[in-house]
This record gives C-alpha cells, structure tokens and sequence, in this order.
C-alpha cells in the first residue's frame, strides 16, 4: 500500500471498530477496500455510510431511500448486510 491508502486503512479500521466490528472483520474489510478501490469499483459499504445507526447492533437512519423495511421499526440491518458490497440508494459518505 502507498502511504494515501495506509492513511484511508487506518482511518477505515477506525471507523469500522467504532461501530462495533471485531479488529480481525474491521481489517479485513478495510482490506477488501484497498481492492475495490484500485478496482474503481463504486460499491459501498454500510460502515462507510453516514445514516448507519448503533454499535454491533445496526440500523438504518435513511431507511425510506434505502427501501430497507417499510416502516422505522423495522429497520435493523442483518451482519450480513452490513458486511457486504452493495449499491445503495440511501447511501452517504461518511466525511472520515
Ligand atoms: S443508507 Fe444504505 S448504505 Fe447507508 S446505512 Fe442505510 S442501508 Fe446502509
């Protein structure tokens, strides 16, 4: 990696540890974004997203856009979901 994606690395694994992923999925998938971002490829990840809500416990803050659930009781988002490269409608960059 040269020093610009050392920076985003850590930056991300920051983030991504702060909203309650465990180091070993946070290094991971900031591992993964190396990739993705050398590959341009323009999906996102939940955890890089500014409407993503909770700690290992997640929630969507921009459900409607997102069509995640029809109302906000049901706007929990799965692991899986939130660990996985997707376009999103009701995606924001989160400023780092
Ligand atoms: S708006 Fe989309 S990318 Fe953002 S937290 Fe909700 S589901 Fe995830």
């Amino acid at each position: 990696m040269n020093t610009a994606e050392i920076d985003t690395f850590t930056a991300r694994l920051a983030r991504f540890t702060d909203k309650g992923l465990a180091l070993d999925d946070a290094e991971a998938l900031a591992d993964k974004l190396v990739t993705r971002d050398r590959a341009n490829d323009n999906r996102r990840l939940c955890p890089e997203c500014i409407h993503l809500q909770g700690v290992g416990r997640w929630s969507c803050g921009n459900w409607k856009q997102a069509g995640i659930g029809t109302r906000a009781a049901d706007t929990g988002l799965a692991h899986e979901l939130v660990v996985m490269l997707q376009h999103c409608a009701g995606f924001k960059e989160q400023s780092r």
